[in-house]
């Protein structure tokens, strides 16, 4: 078999250790792998590297096929950046999907029928990283959902259904609050469904969806989502199916692929061979499905879930009655390899079959119209309604009308309530008078005639109608 470039990085705490374990299950079954070490994470970090990668290891990531990963240590203190947001948005990772299942009666749980599997939207959403210090009192977070970004997650999630021969997909938003952003990413689902008449769909709000998942998570399959909700929940998932140390994840893009256990680097338990190494391994089976060597895969997967039920564990899983011997690290991957080519017994034995690869969909260019209508210009003002009404109430400018000043996104202008709390973030909204579209210039004099009264504007929002329709909320949501 044709050997396949990977990049494996050990990582720091518990890394080397479960990688060591992980690799030598992969060595003994057979996998087909070249093996391009790479050094990332804490002294990375600690050389002055501020993403915890030296950017001339991209090349080695760029050249293989797949990037398998042990997790890494953040130093504490400010100016480092996360790692793994960085691998992921740099190499266009666009979906993670973990796989939550429930292993009992070997792996206590409360929900024995578990079986779901969380695709989550891994480059947008809050996670774009553009967050503001608007006032000394005051910050925002900008969340994106593009169109594109919504197709690839929710197409994914679909397809990934459809190979791996599950049955239903669900989706989670909060578009009843957030009704552009999740409203796109809902929208979305629900055309990308329709291509798919041979799986379930459905939707679900964040909120009740997350309460379901965490009583009833048999009544799921695949659930895609947004960032995250998908990253909390995707934990909340692998925490309730056993534990966080079971659940290996796969980052999945158009060019690169990064497979790595969902859990830290755990550094109170590095260097002592306690830690459970099955996140990584189960990481590694999924990086072995993506580089088509699934005979390896399934043949790793059974041995490790027959060690399950040989009650072979780890300390964090171990349980007096149901385990029957606790090991370390090194000794759990050498019970895996005694097990290679037996199946279990009680659990559901694995098959991957090859993967297809993803159809290819081209994004078809929007044609919507889009013509500008107003302005929201947002000011630093410390004091009261009346004093700052006051000062810019006469900013009527060309076809701009002030028609509305809100107080952290409540109307307190016209027909504002007394109860309302007002902090030193403002928003003026102008809007065009008849209706018709304005142009730069006339948003420009509005800015221009703020700037004259000498008022704080720290931030405007262009405002347009989208083929006639507002492309912005109102006060009332
Ligand atoms: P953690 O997941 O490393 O550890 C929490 C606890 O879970 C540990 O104390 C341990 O008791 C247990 N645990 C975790 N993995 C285990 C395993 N394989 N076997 C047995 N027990 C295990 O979370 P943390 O303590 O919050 O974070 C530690 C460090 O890891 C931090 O520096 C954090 O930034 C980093 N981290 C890295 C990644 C990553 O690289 N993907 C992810 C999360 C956290």
């Amino acid at each position: 078999m044709t050997k396949i470039p990977i990049a494996v990085a050990e990582g720091d705490g518990i890394g080397p250790e479960i990688m060591k374990a992980t690799l030598h299950v992969l060595r003994a079954a057979g996998a087909s792998l070249e093996i391009h070490p790479i050094e990332i994470g804490e002294k990375l970090y600690l050389k002055g590297f501020s993403t915890g990668i030296d950017p001339a290891m991209w090349d080695t990531i760029r050249n293989t096929k797949a990037f398998l990963k042990a997790p890494i240590t953040t130093p504490q203190g400010g100016g480092f950046k996360s790692l793994n947001v960085t691998i992921r948005t740099t190499l266009g990772l666009y979906a993670n999907v973990r796989p939550c299942i429930s292993y009992f009666p070997f792996v206590d749980t409360k929900h024995p029928e578990m079986d779901v599997v969380i695709v989550r939207e891994n480059e947008e959403d809050l996670y774009a990283g553009i967050e503001y210090r608007q006032t000394p009192d005051v910050c925002a977070s900008l969340k994106i959902i593009s169109r594109v970004g919504s197709e690839n997650i929710i197409r994914y999630a679909f397809e990934y259904a459809r190979q791996m021969g599950r049955k239903k997909v669900t989706c989670f938003s909060k578009d009843n609050i957030m009704k552009f952003s999740d409203g796109l990413f809902h929208k979305v689902f629900d055309e990308i469904a329709k291509e798919y008449a041979d799986i379930i769909n459905e939707h679900w709000i964040v909120d009740i969806g997350a309460a379901k998942l965490a009583d009833t998570p048999e009544i799921f399959d695949v659930i895609v989502m947004p960032n995250l909700y998908g990253d909390i929940l995707s934990d909340v998932a692998a925490q309730i199916a056993g534990s966080v140390g079971l659940a290996g994840s796969a980052n999945i893009g158009a060019k690169g692929a990064m497979f790595e256990a969902i859990h830290g680097s755990a550094p109170r338990r590095a260097g002592q061979n306690v830690a459970n190494p099955s996140g990584l391994l189960l990481a590694a089976i999924q990086m072995l499905v993506h580089v088509g060597q699934v005979d390896v895969a399934t043949t790793i997967h059974n041995a490790w879930l027959r060690t399950l039920e040989e009650g072979i564990h780890t300390y964090d899983i171990y349980k007096e009655g149901t385990s029957k011997k606790k090991v370390g690290t090194d000794e759990f991957a050498q019970a895996v390899v005694a097990c290679l080519g037996k199946k279990p017994e009680k659990l559901k034995p694995v098959v991957y079959k090859p993967k297809t690869s993803l159809p290819s969909h081209p994004h078809i260019p929007s044609t919507t119209k889009r013509s500008l209508i107003g302005v929201d210009v947002f000011i630093y003002h410390k004091g009261t309604l009346e004093q700052f009404f006051s000062r810019i109430q006469h900013i009527n400018i060309g076809p701009l009308r002030l028609k509305m000043i809100t107080n952290r996104g409540v109307r307190v202008w016209p027909e504002g309530q007394p109860e309302t709390v007002c902090v030193e973030q403002w928003r003026c909204r102008f809007l065009s008078d008849s209706g018709n579209g304005v142009s730069q210039h006339d948003v420009i004099q509005v800015l221009h005639a703020f700037d004259h009264v000498q008022m704080d504007v720290f931030k405007s929002e262009f405002l347009y109608l989208m083929d006639g329709k507002p492309g912005y909320s109102s006060a009332e949501g």
